[in-house]
């Protein structure tokens, strides 16, 4: 499981990151309706929070990216690569299309 390198994966991380908007809205709900005092104990209460909801977001909702670094020149001259990603939370995965791939999709829809 040695990805090249990791990203959210945008299904499993959505509930985190609404999670974490709605901590930054808590705060700024409270700005000037407490002491300043408060205010900062507040924020350092929600700053660990999101802390920890980072760290699970890391964990538990992030995609494998593998083939960064494995690409080549064809005999026709074209550039090849196979890009894959993998949510190992969800089991979703995703494969590279090229520019010419996508625009023929788009204007088939
Ligand atoms: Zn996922």
């Amino acid at each position: 499981m040695s990805a090249d390198e990791w990203m959210e994966c945008p299904d499993c991380a959505k509930p985190h990151n609404t999670r974490l908007k709605k901590l930054d809205q808590v705060l700024a709900n409270c700005y000037d309706k407490i002491t300043a005092k408060q205010y900062r104990t507040l924020q350092c209460n929600i700053d660990k929070l999101k802390e920890k909801i980072r760290k699970i977001i890391e964990d538990k909702a992030s995609i494998g990216i593998y083939g960064v670094h494995d690409y080549y020149f064809d005999e026709q001259g074209n550039f090849i690569s196979k890009v894959s990603a993998k949510c190992y939370t969800c089991n979703k995965e995703w494969k590279s299309i090229s520019k010419e791939e996508s625009l023929r999709m788009m204007a088939r829809r």
